[in-house]
């Protein structure tokens, strides 16, 4: 055996930890921006993809970003709404994501393993920080059903389906119920949640009512949000 070919495997074995280490490395990165993307918003980018026929982006799969209790890494389960599996939504935001009780609606969102009582936080309301005098002159904001106006200069685009949960959500219109939550807006951080107005209880659809000026100019009120 040559020198070389002794060598070989010992080169081989550090090539294949280096590789290791870099899809690790990629994983970690990944999930942080998952996990930043469903809790936090950001200024809207330049030459982002448009908006479909429905209105949104749909960003396609990713992984869940929790992490499973039997195996103590991140779940491996993907995802097509926000950053957590069905089973970690269940499991750690107590809701789920199925089909809506309102008509016509698609798909909304629902206490799934407790009720939410009165003042608590259902779910967050993320995405993209846009001028609000800049919606109409922007195409990609204009084509979205997910724009959530905080104040009178201030909006917040939800139109990719990586952002959290209460773009999820349905106006109680149509279907014989009354609205069970309401955004909440945060002026000084910027930021919106999904709050229960009365007790919504487990195995009932999360609904608000998005007003006759939301989606448009409807300013919120500042109020406070449990957790
Ligand atoms: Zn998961």
């Amino acid at each position: 055996m040559s020198e070389a070919e002794a060598e070989q495997p010992i080169g081989r074995r550090v090539k294949q930890r280096h590789g290791q280490q870099q899809q690790l490395q990629q994983q970690q990165e990944q999930r942080a921006a998952a996990t930043a993307t469903a809790t936090t918003n950001t200024p809207l980018a330049a030459g982002g993809p448009a908006p479909d026929a429905r209105g949104q982006i749909d960003v396609g799969p990713q992984r869940c970003v929790a992490t499973a209790k039997a195996t103590s890494r991140q779940c491996e389960r993907l995802t097509q709404h926000g950053c957590h599996c069905t089973i970690h939504r269940a499991q750690l935001d107590g809701t789920c994501i199925r089909a809506s009780s309102v008509p016509g609606a698609g798909k909304g969102l629902w206490a799934a393993t407790r009720s939410f009582s009165p003042g608590a936080t259902v779910a967050r309301y993320t995405g993209d920080l846009v001028r609000t005098a800049a919606r109409a002159s922007n195409a990609s904001v204009a084509a979205s059903r997910y724009v959530l106006q905080l104040s009178a200069t201030l909006s917040l685009d939800a139109a990719r389906t990586n952002t959290a949960d209460g773009r999820m959500v349905n106006d109680a219109r149509g279907s014989g119920q009354r609205p069970n939550a309401r955004f909440v807006v945060d002026l000084r951080s910027q930021t919106a949640s999904l709050c229960a107005t009365r007790t919504i209880r487990q195995g009932t659809e999360v609904l608000v009512s998005y007003g006759r000026q939301f989606w448009s100019s409807h300013a919120l009120q500042l109020a406070d949000c449990d957790g």
